[in-house]
Protein backbone atom coordinates (compact mmCIF):
# COMPACT_ATOMS: atom_id res chain seq x y z
CA UNK A 1 0.00 0.00 0.00
CA UNK A 2 1.17 3.35 -1.04
CA UNK A 3 0.31 5.75 1.55
CA UNK A 4 1.55 8.90 0.43
CA UNK A 5 -0.38 9.36 -2.57
CA UNK A 6 -3.00 12.34 -1.89
CA UNK A 7 -6.19 12.35 -4.87
CA UNK A 8 -9.24 14.90 -5.48
CA UNK A 9 -12.13 13.42 -6.49
CA UNK A 10 -14.31 16.05 -8.05
CA UNK A 11 -18.26 15.37 -7.50
CA UNK A 12 -17.97 12.43 -4.56
CA UNK A 13 -20.74 12.58 -2.39
CA UNK A 14 -23.08 10.12 -4.85
CA UNK A 15 -22.61 7.71 -7.38
CA UNK A 16 -19.14 6.70 -9.31
CA UNK A 17 -17.37 10.02 -7.46
CA UNK A 18 -18.29 8.47 -3.59
CA UNK A 19 -17.55 4.78 -5.29
CA UNK A 20 -13.83 5.76 -6.29
CA UNK A 21 -13.70 7.38 -3.49
CA UNK A 22 -13.86 4.56 -1.61
CA UNK A 23 -11.66 1.98 -3.74
CA UNK A 24 -8.93 4.47 -4.20
CA UNK A 25 -9.36 5.01 -0.34
CA UNK A 26 -8.64 0.84 -0.19
CA UNK A 27 -5.67 1.34 -2.68
CA UNK A 28 -3.83 4.11 -0.18
CA UNK A 29 -5.08 7.37 -1.20
CA UNK A 30 -5.73 10.41 1.50
CA UNK A 31 -8.94 11.33 -0.60
CA UNK A 32 -10.30 14.80 -0.53
CA UNK A 33 -14.16 14.49 -1.68
CA UNK A 34 -15.81 17.50 -2.97
CA UNK A 35 -18.90 18.10 -3.19
CA UNK A 36 -21.42 20.48 -4.20
CA UNK A 37 -24.82 20.58 -1.95
CA UNK A 38 -24.57 16.94 -0.39
CA UNK A 39 -22.77 17.70 2.97
CA UNK A 40 -24.31 14.29 4.41
CA UNK A 41 -23.32 12.40 2.15
CA UNK A 42 -20.09 13.60 1.16
CA UNK A 43 -19.46 13.32 5.34
CA UNK A 44 -20.76 9.64 5.11
CA UNK A 45 -18.32 8.69 2.59
CA UNK A 46 -15.58 9.88 4.58
CA UNK A 47 -16.76 8.26 7.18
CA UNK A 48 -16.49 5.03 5.81
CA UNK A 49 -12.91 5.71 4.40
CA UNK A 50 -11.87 6.27 8.30
CA UNK A 51 -13.69 3.82 9.79
CA UNK A 52 -11.54 1.17 7.03
CA UNK A 53 -8.36 2.83 7.99
CA UNK A 54 -7.93 5.50 5.46
CA UNK A 55 -7.57 9.63 5.51
CA UNK A 56 -10.24 11.26 3.75
CA UNK A 57 -11.80 15.15 4.21
CA UNK A 58 -15.16 16.38 2.55
CA UNK A 59 -14.38 20.22 0.60
CA UNK A 60 -17.83 22.33 -0.36
CA UNK A 61 -16.71 23.79 -4.12
CA UNK A 62 -18.83 24.44 -7.12
CA UNK A 63 -15.60 23.27 -9.36
CA UNK A 64 -17.39 25.14 -12.35
CA UNK A 65 -16.52 28.53 -10.44
CA UNK A 66 -12.32 29.39 -10.82
CA UNK A 67 -12.46 31.01 -6.69
CA UNK A 68 -13.76 27.69 -5.61
CA UNK A 69 -11.54 25.32 -7.29
CA UNK A 70 -8.74 27.50 -5.81
CA UNK A 71 -10.09 27.08 -2.60
CA UNK A 72 -11.03 23.69 -2.91
CA UNK A 73 -6.75 22.95 -4.00
CA UNK A 74 -5.62 25.05 -1.30
CA UNK A 75 -7.58 23.12 1.50
CA UNK A 76 -5.71 19.72 -0.22
CA UNK A 77 -2.33 21.07 0.37
CA UNK A 78 -3.11 22.34 3.53
CA UNK A 79 -5.01 19.53 4.85
CA UNK A 80 -3.48 16.24 3.11
CA UNK A 81 -0.40 17.42 1.12
CA UNK A 82 0.92 16.84 -1.89
CA UNK A 83 -1.22 16.01 -4.87
CA UNK A 84 -0.69 13.27 -6.92
CA UNK A 85 -3.71 12.27 -8.60
CA UNK A 86 -7.69 14.20 -10.02
CA UNK A 87 -10.33 12.53 -10.90
CA UNK A 88 -12.72 15.16 -12.55
CA UNK A 89 -15.98 13.29 -12.59
CA UNK A 90 -18.21 16.26 -10.85
CA UNK A 91 -20.87 16.32 -14.28
CA UNK A 92 -24.55 17.18 -14.81
CA UNK A 93 -27.68 16.34 -16.89
CA UNK A 94 -30.77 18.40 -18.14
CA UNK A 95 -34.34 17.43 -18.52
CA UNK A 96 -34.55 15.22 -22.19
CA UNK A 97 -35.22 17.20 -25.02
CA UNK A 98 -33.78 18.22 -28.44
CA UNK A 99 -31.73 20.63 -29.18
CA UNK A 100 -33.93 22.96 -31.08
CA UNK A 101 -35.60 23.06 -27.07
CA UNK A 102 -32.37 24.55 -25.18
CA UNK A 103 -32.29 27.78 -23.82
CA UNK A 104 -28.68 29.41 -23.31
CA UNK A 105 -29.09 29.37 -19.85
CA UNK A 106 -28.83 25.74 -19.84
CA UNK A 107 -26.09 25.36 -22.72
CA UNK A 108 -23.41 27.71 -19.81
CA UNK A 109 -24.82 25.23 -17.12
CA UNK A 110 -24.03 22.27 -18.96
CA UNK A 111 -20.46 23.39 -20.11
CA UNK A 112 -19.81 25.07 -17.12
CA UNK A 113 -20.46 22.07 -15.08
CA UNK A 114 -18.99 19.27 -17.92
CA UNK A 115 -15.95 21.25 -19.37
CA UNK A 116 -14.78 24.58 -17.81
CA UNK A 117 -14.69 22.45 -14.01
CA UNK A 118 -12.71 19.66 -15.73
CA UNK A 119 -10.02 22.55 -17.07
CA UNK A 120 -9.82 24.16 -13.88
CA UNK A 121 -9.42 21.47 -12.14
CA UNK A 122 -6.42 19.89 -14.23
CA UNK A 123 -4.62 23.27 -14.30
CA UNK A 124 -4.60 23.43 -10.69
CA UNK A 125 -3.22 19.87 -10.49
CA UNK A 126 -0.34 20.48 -13.84
CA UNK A 127 0.61 23.23 -11.88
CA UNK A 128 1.04 21.28 -8.47
CA UNK A 129 2.16 17.75 -10.18
CA UNK A 130 4.15 18.89 -12.81
CA UNK A 131 7.94 18.59 -12.69
CA UNK A 132 8.47 21.75 -14.69
CA UNK A 133 7.09 22.99 -11.36
CA UNK A 134 8.88 21.15 -9.46
CA UNK A 135 6.22 18.51 -8.24
CA UNK A 136 6.79 14.86 -8.44
CA UNK A 137 4.31 13.87 -11.08
CA UNK A 138 1.35 12.22 -11.16
CA UNK A 139 -2.43 10.84 -12.69
CA UNK A 140 -5.45 12.77 -13.85
CA UNK A 141 -8.45 10.76 -14.54
CA UNK A 142 -11.51 12.18 -16.76
CA UNK A 143 -14.37 11.13 -16.67
CA UNK A 144 -15.95 11.04 -19.90
CA UNK A 145 -19.02 9.31 -21.01
CA UNK A 146 -20.23 6.45 -23.26
CA UNK A 147 -22.60 9.76 -24.99
CA UNK A 148 -19.27 11.38 -26.35
CA UNK A 149 -19.10 8.32 -29.11
CA UNK A 150 -23.22 7.43 -29.32
CA UNK A 151 -24.60 11.86 -29.11
CA UNK A 152 -27.60 11.30 -27.00
CA UNK A 153 -30.06 12.49 -30.23
CA UNK A 154 -33.83 13.29 -28.79
CA UNK A 155 -32.43 13.32 -25.06
CA UNK A 156 -29.52 15.24 -24.17
CA UNK A 157 -27.02 16.52 -27.15
CA UNK A 158 -25.82 18.93 -24.85
CA UNK A 159 -24.55 16.80 -22.21
CA UNK A 160 -22.98 14.17 -25.02
CA UNK A 161 -21.33 16.89 -26.73
CA UNK A 162 -19.60 18.14 -23.27
CA UNK A 163 -17.89 14.67 -22.92
CA UNK A 164 -17.13 14.80 -26.78
CA UNK A 165 -15.22 17.82 -25.44
CA UNK A 166 -13.65 15.86 -22.04
CA UNK A 167 -12.28 12.89 -25.13
CA UNK A 168 -10.42 16.10 -26.87
CA UNK A 169 -9.42 17.44 -23.65
CA UNK A 170 -7.91 14.19 -22.77
CA UNK A 171 -6.16 13.51 -25.53
CA UNK A 172 -4.45 16.93 -25.86
CA UNK A 173 -3.53 17.19 -22.38
CA UNK A 174 -1.89 13.91 -21.94
CA UNK A 175 0.20 14.41 -25.18
CA UNK A 176 1.35 18.04 -23.57
CA UNK A 177 2.42 16.88 -20.43
CA UNK A 178 3.54 13.47 -21.04
CA UNK A 179 7.21 14.31 -20.59
CA UNK A 180 6.38 16.30 -17.17
CA UNK A 181 5.49 13.07 -15.14
CA UNK A 182 1.78 13.27 -15.53
CA UNK A 183 -0.63 10.91 -17.13
CA UNK A 184 -4.15 11.88 -18.69
CA UNK A 185 -6.50 9.08 -18.82
CA UNK A 186 -10.45 8.76 -19.50
CA UNK A 187 -13.04 6.37 -18.66
CA UNK A 188 -16.50 6.55 -20.97
CA UNK A 189 -18.93 5.09 -18.65
CA UNK A 190 -22.36 3.48 -20.05
CA UNK A 191 -25.67 3.62 -18.01
CA UNK A 192 -24.28 3.08 -14.51
CA UNK A 193 -27.02 2.52 -11.66
CA UNK A 194 -26.67 6.24 -10.13
CA UNK A 195 -29.12 9.31 -9.15
CA UNK A 196 -27.95 11.74 -12.42
CA UNK A 197 -30.79 10.02 -14.19
CA UNK A 198 -33.37 11.77 -12.01
CA UNK A 199 -31.84 14.65 -13.10
CA UNK A 200 -32.42 13.79 -16.90
CA UNK A 201 -36.01 13.52 -15.74
CA UNK A 202 -36.17 9.42 -16.14
CA UNK A 203 -35.07 7.81 -12.77
CA UNK A 204 -36.21 4.03 -14.34
CA UNK A 205 -34.33 4.97 -17.99
CA UNK A 206 -31.76 1.87 -17.41
CA UNK A 207 -34.64 -0.42 -17.19
CA UNK A 208 -36.22 1.25 -20.87
CA UNK A 209 -32.59 0.93 -22.57
CA UNK A 210 -31.08 -2.19 -21.11
CA UNK A 211 -31.92 -4.58 -23.70
CA UNK A 212 -30.18 -2.57 -26.44
CA UNK A 213 -26.88 -2.54 -24.06
CA UNK A 214 -25.18 -6.00 -25.35
CA UNK A 215 -24.97 -7.32 -21.44
CA UNK A 216 -28.70 -6.64 -21.01
CA UNK A 217 -27.72 -4.66 -17.81
CA UNK A 218 -26.94 -1.36 -16.36
CA UNK A 219 -23.45 -0.86 -14.58
CA UNK A 220 -22.83 -0.53 -10.61
CA UNK A 221 -20.78 2.49 -9.75
CA UNK A 222 -18.45 -0.07 -8.59
CA UNK A 223 -17.27 -1.27 -11.39
CA UNK A 224 -16.52 2.70 -12.95
CA UNK A 225 -14.72 3.05 -9.84
CA UNK A 226 -12.53 0.23 -10.68
CA UNK A 227 -11.53 1.23 -13.75
CA UNK A 228 -10.49 4.72 -12.41
CA UNK A 229 -8.25 3.14 -9.80
CA UNK A 230 -6.27 0.87 -12.04
CA UNK A 231 -6.00 3.67 -14.55
CA UNK A 232 -4.58 5.65 -11.21
CA UNK A 233 -2.51 2.67 -10.42
CA UNK A 234 1.61 1.75 -11.32
CA UNK A 235 -0.14 -1.29 -13.19
CA UNK A 236 -1.06 1.39 -15.62
CA UNK A 237 2.60 3.63 -15.61
CA UNK A 238 2.72 2.97 -19.63
CA UNK A 239 -0.77 4.54 -20.13
CA UNK A 240 -1.65 7.94 -21.34
CA UNK A 241 -3.76 9.33 -23.88
CA UNK A 242 -6.51 6.65 -23.29
CA UNK A 243 -9.84 5.79 -22.65
CA UNK A 244 -11.96 2.39 -20.85
CA UNK A 245 -15.29 2.04 -21.88
CA UNK A 246 -17.10 0.58 -18.96
CA UNK A 247 -20.40 0.43 -20.81
CA UNK A 248 -21.41 -3.28 -21.22
CA UNK A 249 -20.31 -3.58 -24.89
CA UNK A 250 -22.46 -0.29 -26.03
P1 LIG B 1 -24.50 11.79 -9.66
O1 LIG B 1 -24.82 10.54 -8.93
O2 LIG B 1 -25.60 12.67 -10.12
O3 LIG B 1 -23.43 12.61 -8.81
C1 LIG B 1 -22.97 13.83 -9.30
C2 LIG B 1 -21.90 14.35 -8.37
O4 LIG B 1 -21.36 15.56 -8.93
C3 LIG B 1 -22.43 14.70 -7.00
O5 LIG B 1 -21.43 14.36 -6.06
C4 LIG B 1 -22.61 16.21 -7.07
O6 LIG B 1 -22.51 16.86 -5.82
C5 LIG B 1 -21.43 16.57 -7.93
N1 LIG B 1 -21.52 17.88 -8.60
C6 LIG B 1 -22.41 18.28 -9.54
N2 LIG B 1 -22.12 19.54 -9.93
C7 LIG B 1 -21.05 19.93 -9.21
C8 LIG B 1 -20.28 21.12 -9.15
N3 LIG B 1 -20.58 22.18 -9.93
N4 LIG B 1 -19.24 21.19 -8.28
C9 LIG B 1 -18.94 20.13 -7.49
N5 LIG B 1 -19.61 18.97 -7.51
C10 LIG B 1 -20.66 18.89 -8.36
O7 LIG B 1 -23.66 11.46 -10.99
P2 LIG B 1 -22.87 10.15 -11.48
O8 LIG B 1 -23.80 9.35 -12.30
O9 LIG B 1 -22.11 9.54 -10.38
O10 LIG B 1 -21.87 10.86 -12.51
C11 LIG B 1 -20.51 11.09 -12.23
C12 LIG B 1 -19.82 11.36 -13.56
O11 LIG B 1 -20.00 10.22 -14.41
C13 LIG B 1 -20.37 12.56 -14.31
O12 LIG B 1 -19.33 13.25 -14.96
C14 LIG B 1 -21.28 11.91 -15.35
O13 LIG B 1 -21.46 12.72 -16.49
C15 LIG B 1 -20.51 10.64 -15.66
N6 LIG B 1 -21.31 9.58 -16.26
C16 LIG B 1 -22.36 9.02 -15.59
C17 LIG B 1 -23.09 8.01 -16.21
C18 LIG B 1 -24.27 7.32 -15.54
O14 LIG B 1 -25.01 6.60 -16.22
N7 LIG B 1 -24.47 7.50 -14.24
C19 LIG B 1 -22.77 7.60 -17.50
C20 LIG B 1 -21.69 8.20 -18.13
C21 LIG B 1 -20.96 9.18 -17.51
P3 LIG B 1 -23.81 17.02 -4.83
O15 LIG B 1 -24.15 15.62 -4.35
O16 LIG B 1 -23.32 17.87 -3.73
O17 LIG B 1 -24.89 17.61 -5.65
Amino acid sequence: MISSQVAIITGASRGIGAATATAIADQGFAVCVNYLNSREAADSVVKTIVERGGRAIAVQADVSQADQVVHLFKAVDEQLGTLSALINNAGRLETQMRVDEMDVARLNRIFTTNITSYFLCAKAAVKRMSVNYGGSGGAIVNVSSAAARIGSAGEYVDYAASKGAIDTLTIGLSKEIAAEGIRVNAVRPGFIQTDIHIAGGEPDRINRVKSSIPMQRGGEPAEVANAIAWLLSEQASYVTGAFIDVAGGR
